[in-house]
């Protein structure tokens, strides 16, 4: 697998409905060499516009989290999503859509190979850490611990759009310490609990 073949894949999959609707199939950006990735749920109008994961209003204020947190460089990261396709009107995945969807992100996780993975929200993180699919678990309940994915550490962190909803100030400086903890565990300053 060479990843432009993995991308061309993407862009050319039919095996959503979603496919012919979607504008730009958004693979992802951000560096292949990163320690840290981002997964959020699916891309919206804006990323289906750009072809590029969280350039919406959401994805601003991940950026202003990423900043808080003491990132400075863009290159520390890839960011993507659990979908590639915009499921119209931002209705939420359905499992068959996640299904078809994940063998390619699985795939971008073994080429990258992250010390980190940070799921974005409550879809992604319980498609990525639950031990069952599919699930529901509060956020509540997932957020804070250690998970582990294909032997990787992941973090989950409540998705900004919540926040922008709820503009509960808890929420985002939980979510800033989270970020702080991913950039602990990639700069070696914190030791993991296994
Ligand atoms: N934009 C994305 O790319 N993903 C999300 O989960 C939300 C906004």
């Amino acid at each position: 697998m060479t990843w432009a073949n993995l991308q061309s894949r993407v862009s050319n999959c039919t095996a959503c409905e979603i496919s012919k609707q979607c504008n730009k199939t958004v693979f992802g950006a951000g560096d292949t060499a990163a320690k840290i990735m981002i997964i959020g749920e699916a891309p919206g109008k804006d990323e289906d516009a750009q072809g590029v994961p969280f350039v919406d209003a959401a994805g601003q204020e991940l950026q202003s989290w990423i900043w808080e947190a003491g990132f400075r460089d863009p290159a520390e990261f890839f960011v993507t999503n659990i979908l590639k396709c915009w499921p119209t009107n931002n209705r939420n995945p359905t499992v068959q859509e996640i299904m078809n969807c994940m063998p390619y992100l699985m795939e971008q996780v073994e080429a990258i190979d992250p010390v980190v993975i940070v799921t974005v929200g409550k879809i992604a993180s319980n498609v990525v850490v639950a031990d069952e699919f599919p699930s529901d678990l509060s956020m509540k309940s997932l957020r804070g611990d250690y998970h582990t994915w294909n032997n990787i550490v992941v973090r989950c962190i409540y998705h900004p759009a919540y926040y922008l909803r709820n503009k509960d100030e808890g929420i985002r400086l939980q979510a800033i310490a989270d970020l702080v903890l991913a950039k602990e565990i990639v700069d070696g300053e914190k030791n993991l609990p296994f």
